[in-house]
């Protein structure tokens, strides 16, 4: 992105990078954004599915969640359509109080939900007026062939990689860093460095120092363990996740595999335990041994400190429930670019950057503690410890909200928009006491309306392939070595 946007005879990027270190290896599930990501670096999209296994991703269905036995979808795009000066779910919330039959589920409004359930996806028509201009999609993909993918795309870029281990920083009199250090003596310096170095934030945290916000008493989560598996059907265009004991496993599915792991809290459950209910509950055969993985949720205290940029893991981790870590880092850059500094690094630049990406993490935070707290389940110290907890202000103030009228309002930064939080709000059970008055006003028609639109869904479903043959058309992958 750095390499496409800033001028090449002004700016000079390197990338360090060590093999003998490698990436954290897990990472495969994205939101809809990433496909702006693509069309700014001029991907061709199906070279990318086919180049990285890839499949298409609909939205995340979460099951056992509100309680055992119950399943609701995350689908990403909008419900409904644009009916009156109120969102979509006030009329649903009015029909269903009325008429729940006629209302019907409020995924039927969904096609990316619908479409997912059916197991079909295709991409959307550019014609606005079809109902299938309504498609919002991502991807799952192996994250070790999307990093080589990238790194193809940023060498040809002008990129110069660098392969070497830093071992140590040089710091200029003011605190800023200099020159980083590597294993065999050679030094990089430069004006300006990005840490991407994962967990450890190499320069970020061990060079300046900058702390750590622990957000483990509202996401207790801290450990994960991962399993790839061979594919036992087709894939579909959705991610699953599925609350267990103490925690919850994700099945990832690829075109050559599925991606399978457990995330949990260790307070609860010790990491062998993790393991054997992970491996008791896969499909398919495992294809490498299980990766253990430990973290801390929650953010640097600042992502910008003097001439240092954090992105990804070393700015900050939010747990993989709604695959929002890539995201992060695209919208980290994004951000960049728009606040690019020179050598004099404004303090006003800096500030900004720091105060956007603190409230975009909250945001992303607020919606995942959702998850947790929100539930019905009291089969397990676990999830009576997530029931009992406190909650940010933030969050609280939103369910208040919902809970009144189900009304919901956007905040600045906000990652997720209102269909995504009516959807795990219902699906997590978190009703308004009475349907917003105003909705009243069109109560006559909306039983006429509400079952003609789910109509038009249904039979735009039935005209998309099944997710397995749009790959076969369009991008199917070669065996994988
Ligand atoms: C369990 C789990 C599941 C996840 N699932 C998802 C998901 O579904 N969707 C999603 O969007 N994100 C997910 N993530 C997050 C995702 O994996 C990361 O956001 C993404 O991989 C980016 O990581 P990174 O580049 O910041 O760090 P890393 O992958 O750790 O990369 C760090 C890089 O720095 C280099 N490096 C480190 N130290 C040195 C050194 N001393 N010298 C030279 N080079 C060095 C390494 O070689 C490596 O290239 C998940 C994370 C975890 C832990």
């Amino acid at each position: 992105m750095l390499a496409r946007s800033l001028p090449r005879d002004r700016v000079r990027i390197t990338l360090l990078e060590s093999e003998e270190i490698g990436t954290v290896g897990v990472g495969e599930a994205t939101i809809p954004p990433i496909r702006e990501l693509n069309a700014m670096l001029g991907i061709d999209e199906d070279a990318f599915v086919r180049a990285t296994q890839a499949s298409f991703k609909l939205g995340i269905a979460f099951e056992d969640w509100h309680s055992v036995g119950e399943r609701y979808f995350h689908p990403f795009g909008r419900f409904g359509a644009s009916l009156g000066t109120l969102p979509f779910q006030s009329y649903w919330h009015e029909l269903s109080r009325r008429d729940a039959d006629r209302a019907g589920p409020l995924l039927a409004y969904s096609l990316p939900g619908m479409a997912a359930a059916a197991g079909r996806f295709c991409r959307p028509s550019p014609d606005p007026r079809n109902a299938l201009s309504n498609i919002s999609y991502a991807f799952h993909f192996d994250a070790s062939l999307y990093a080589r993918f990238l790194r193809s795309v940023a060498e040809g870029g002008g990129v110069e990689r660098v392969e070497g281990r830093a071992v140590a920083t040089r710091m200029t009199a003011d605190g800023a860093i200099e020159a980083v250090v590597l294993s065999d003596g050679r030094t990089l310096d430069a004006d300006f460095f990005i840490d991407a170095s994962g967990f450890r934030g190499l320069l970020i945290e061990e060079a300046l120092k900058t702390g750590y916000e622990d957000w483990r008493h509202w996401l207790p989560c801290d450990s994960a363990i991962a399993l790839p598996t061979s594919a036992h059907e087709p894939p579909r265009p959705y991610t699953r996740s599925i609350a267990g004991p103490a925690g919850w496993q994700w099945r990832i599915p690829l075109q050559h595999r599925t991606g399978n792991g457990h995330v949990f809290c260790s307070a609860f459950l010790s990491a062998d335990e993790a393991e054997a209910q992970l491996r008791s509950s896969v499909a398919g055969r495992p294809l490498a041994e299980a990766k253990r993985l430990r973290f801390t949720t929650g953010r640097r205290r600042v992502a910008w400190n003097r001439n240092v940029l954090a992105v990804g893991l070393a700015a900050g981790f939010l747990e993989p429930l709604e695959s929002t870590s890539i995201h992060l880092v695209q919208s980290a850059i994004t951000r960049l670019l728009a606040l690019f500094p020179d050598r004099g690094f404004a303090p006003a630049d800096l500030a900004y950057y720091n105060h956007a990406t603190a409230r975009e993490y909250e945001r992303i935070r607020d919606f995942l503690v959702l998850h947790y707290h929100a539930t019905e389940r009291r089969d397990s110290a676990f999830w009576e410890h997530c029931r009992a907890m406190a909650i940010p202000d933030t969050l609280r103030e939103r369910l208040d909200l919902y809970r009144s009228r189900g009304r919901f309002f956007p905040a600045e930064f906000d990652l997720f928009l209102e269909p995504s939080w009516v959807a795990v709000m219902e699906g997590q059970g978190v009703r308004p006491a009475a349907p917003d008055p105003l909705a009243a006003v069109h109560a006559e028609r909306l039983a006429e309306l509400l079952p003609r639109i789910r109509g038009t869904i249904a039979a735009a479903v039935t005209a998309m392939p099944p997710h397995e043959r749009f790959i076969a058309e369009h991008c199917r992958a070669p065996a994988a070595a």
